[in-house]
């Protein structure tokens, strides 16, 4: 499976890259996880055509995660999907989400394609997702959140979206190729991140490490990148195989 980061900041975007979004993709199954920024213009510089998603994938109903909702349904709309979408979430996520899609009313377009919000709290999603397993489990920020594992054959992705580090990980965390997690700043601003729900670079160094992933790379980034280099540093002091974020990179698990 191919995962492609389509935007790596925290809420405040910067420059170069927008909120964090990415798109998980093997054969022709799709998934976007998190939609953030101008989603089909994203997903067409990762080369994947929005028309042919197969799932998208709310981790939690932070503004930051899911405002871009309405923008791509519309799109899709507009581009003349006709296929039913899934839209995969925790139910207080699927309920801001649907208010959002609400207030544009889309659903009530002229030849609207279906919408399917299934509530997903723990567990395996039972759809099909081609060779792709997809699995999410609770994990502890402001607002109930989801972390997300995705699996094909014997190759394990894993998603810590916003979460403090550091708690009752599940087995399906453990033993990733890959381990994306956020990281909102540096080892002296800890105290404050934890109290917003949030991890700094060593502390997700920490879990990656803990978990026994073959990779590390760091997302949700602060809005200033001159942080950037030393939050590499102190996580790489923890485990060495971590990366800063490369927008547009795609990663092979
Ligand atoms: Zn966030
Ligand atoms: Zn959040």
């Amino acid at each position: 499976m191919h995962i492609h980061l389509l935007g790596y900041t925290g809420s405040i975007q910067h420059q170069e890259a927008g909120n964090v979004s990415l798109a998980v993709t093997d054969g022709n199954t799709s998934i976007l996880i998190d939609v953030s920024g101008a989603p089909v213009m994203a997903l067409k510089q990762a080369g994947i055509d929005a028309r042919d998603l197969s799932l998208v994938m709310l981790t939690h109903s932070h503004i930051d995660h899911i405002y871009a909702l309405p923008s791509l349904l519309h799109q899709l709309w507009l581009l003349g999907r006709t296929d039913a979408l899934v839209i995969v979430g925790n139910g207080s996520t699927l309920s801001k989400a649907k208010e959002l899609c609400a207030v544009f009313a889309l659903e009530h377009k002229s030849g609207m394609f279906p919408l399917v919000w299934e509530v997903l709290e723990e567990g395996p999603y039972l759809g099909p997702l081609g060779r792709l397993r997809l699995s999410v489990f609770p994990v502890p920020h402001g607002v109930p959140t989801l972390g997300v594992s995705v699996v094909t054959g014997d190759s394990k992705f894993v998603y810590l979206a916003d979460c403090t580090a550091d708690f009752a990980y599940p087995a399906l965390a453990y033993d990733a190729a890959l381990l994306i997690h956020e990281a909102g700043g540096t080892k002296e601003e800890e105290s404050v991140l934890t109290g917003k729900g949030h991890s700094s670079a060593r502390q997700a160094a920490m879990d990656a490490r803990t978990l026994r992933s073959g990779r590390l790379v760091l997302c949700h980034l602060p809005p200033d990148p001159s942080l950037y280099q030393k939050m590499l540093d102190e996580a790489k002091s923890v485990f060495e195989r971590t990366e800063l974020p490369v927008l547009h990179e795609t990663y092979e698990v």
